[in-house]
């Protein structure tokens, strides 16, 4: 009964949307000089397909911000007046997927364009009955609400690749050219209610190298710690496309600026307050950086195994300290770094699977011996875990010499392979030991004892 009058008086006080209240700025193609080489075919051929069915359909989101930058996108969003059902009619190809907001993936080959219903801005439709089950509710909208639920004024940008015009319900145009970050809306209200917003905003400022608007800048010290309330599968998501942006060293420096690597990989803190831990992670970063820019693919699993190293590192030193066996020690001090980590942070199962992989290996390069370095190359992810320990000798964790014995290993012939490793064996100098005190011989059998994670 009760929930029923609220519910009519939700109603009757109705509020309009405030943020989405108002008409567009159409910008027409002389004005923005949108490069229309850039626009993807199929993007287009959604478009033009649903207009010619009477729909409104626009390219938005990222897409148009990067036209706008002279940037090529590298996925296309729509949004269009037509239903899930309306837009999956239309294409042979087509997919809803989602629950209760559901979306329509458009296929073309290996191109997949996502097509939106404009949403509502907030659920003020909603009916409920008198034991609170939601009776109606009204998920789909006009554009201008669709638009007030974006998150940046850049984001916020319509282009109709048909017409050429641009619609910009929030100067979002203005900012692109001032080189501005600005939230649509009451800051802090937006951060509340998502408060992956705020590392978006990082994530955005740093790729795109735009000053941040002192207005949506100035809340997120202060609601920071919101991000412990965000799913960890969500997070990590977001922490993905931070690291893979291609500009990860600047994100994770001005994550630390605003006040928010805290809690995002929680060991992340710990790393970045110890030299050695910043050397090897921001290393690390920067190589990933390059191969982004460069087009190539790069591997989560390698990524977050150079994150969360040194934590390894200090967890097996400590046990070694304690006289434990080297390879055990290895995996409890592996064990405890995932376990302290996915609490927060959810690194999805297949690239922890990877990190382990990559870690464990790292020991097999230092045992040069017999046949050890010919099944050592043959192994899977031997790929990885050298161009991971190329990555150490880099940070001067270990020896340069041992990362080339080990280049010069996987070029080489079977003889030449067979020689190296004599030679590695007469040698007791610090490529072969990775540690700069002489050892006293080996017995046989006797387990080696390497110096990686005390140096
Ligand atoms: P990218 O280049 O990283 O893909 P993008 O702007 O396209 O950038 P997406 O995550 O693909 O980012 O989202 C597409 C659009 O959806 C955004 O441009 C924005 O309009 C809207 N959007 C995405 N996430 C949010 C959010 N958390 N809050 C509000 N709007 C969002
Ligand atoms: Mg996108």
């Amino acid at each position: 009964m009760i929930n029923r009058v609220i519910a009519r008086v939700q109603k009757l006080f109705k509020r309009k949307p405030k943020r989405g209240g108002r008409e567009p700025k159409r910008i027409p193609a002389s004005e923005h000089r949108i490069n229309h080489e850039l626009v993807s075919r199929s993007a287009l051929r959604v478009c033009e397909t649903l207009q010619k069915a009477g729909h409104r359909a626009y390219i938005v989101g990222g897409a148009v911000r990067d036209l706008l930058l002279d940037i090529a996108p590298k996925d296309f969003d729509i949004a269009t007046d037509a239903t899930p059902e309306q837009i999956k009619s239309h294409f042979r190809r087509a997919f809803i997927i989602g629950r209760r907001f559901k979306l329509v993936h458009v296929m073309f080959g290996q191109e997949t364009i996502e097509v939106s219903t404009f949403r509502a801005l907030v659920n003020i439709d909603r009916v409920i009955d008198e034991h609170g089950r939601v009776l109606s509710d009204n998920l789909y909208g006009e554009q201008n609400e669709d638009s007030a639920r974006r998150d940046f004024t850049i984001n916020a940008l319509y282009y109709d690749p048909t017409t050429g015009d641009v619609l910009d319900y929030h100067d979002g145009v203005k900012d692109i050219r001032a080189r501005r970050l600005r939230m649509i809306g009451e800051p802090t209200d937006r951060y509340r209610e998502d408060p992956v917003r705020m590392l978006r905003a990082v994530r955005f400022a740093a790729k795109l190298g735009f000053a941040i608007d002192e207005a949506t800048r100035e809340p997120i010290h202060r609601m920071a710690e919101l991000i412990e309330n965000v799913p960890p599968a969500r997070l990590f998501d977001e922490m993905l496309k931070l690291l893979t942006s291609g500009h990860s060293v600047a994100c994770i420096t001005r994550l630390r600026a605003e006040g928010l690597h805290h809690g995002l990989l929680p060991l992340l803190d710990v790393i970045l307050e110890q030299p050695a831990g910043e050397r090897f992670v921001m290393l690390a970063l920067s190589r990933t950086d390059e191969r982004v820019r460069a087009g190539k693919s790069i591997s989560p699993g390698f990524l977050f195994a150079t994150l969360l190293w040194n934590d390894v590192l200090v967890k097996w030193t400590a046990r070694l300290a304690k006289n434990e066996h080297r390879i055990p020690a290895l995996n409890l001090a592996i064990d405890e770094t995932i376990d302290a980590q996915t609490e927060k942070l959810a690194i999805q199962r297949r690239f922890v699977a990877d990190m382990r992989e990559i870690w464990g290996l790292q020991p097999r390069f230092e045992r040069r011996t017999g046949r050890s370095p010919f099944r050592l190359a043959e192994h899977l992810r031997f790929r990885a875990g050298y161009d991971f320990l190329l990555l150490r000798t880099a940070a001067d964790e270990i020896p340069l010499a041992l990362g080339d014995w080990w280049t010069r290993f996987a070029q080489a012939s079977p003889e030449e392979r067979e020689q190296m490793i004599l030679d590695a064996a007469q040698e007791s100098g610090p490529a072969s030991t990775a540690g700069k005190r002489r050892r006293r011989p080996r017995r046989r059998g006797e387990k080696a004892q390497q110096a990686s994670p005390e140096t």
